[in-house]
């Protein structure tokens, strides 16, 4: 699956579980999650788009009410499950 694909394919899943993603002029984060919203820094490449949205799903589906992990462990998890996720979508 080429890279738009990709993109398409995690935007639509994103929103098929309620979550909303839009590009943000953030400075110091490639993205964040509010809730169900994450915004991705505009400024990037397609295949940065891929892998943030990616992690930023991770992070709300491992992350959401969690309280006793801590960020570092977090970052691990969430960059552990967008190479997944990316790896998954290259096969497709
Ligand atoms: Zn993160």
């Amino acid at each position: 699956m080429n890279k738009g694909k990709q993109l398409e394919t995690l935007v639509h899943f994103a929103t098929s579980i309620g979550c909303h993603v839009s590009l943000v002029p953030l400075q110091y984060n490639d993205g964040r999650v509010k809730g169900k919203r994450i915004g991705i820094r505009a400024t990037m490449s397609i295949d940065e788009y891929v892998h943030n949205i990616a992690h930023e799903l991770a992070h709300i589906y491992l992350h959401t009410g969690e309280v006793d992990m801590n960020d570092k462990e977090k970052e691990a998890q969430a960059e552990g499950v967008a190479n997944l996720i990316e790896g998954i979508l290259e096969k497709c």
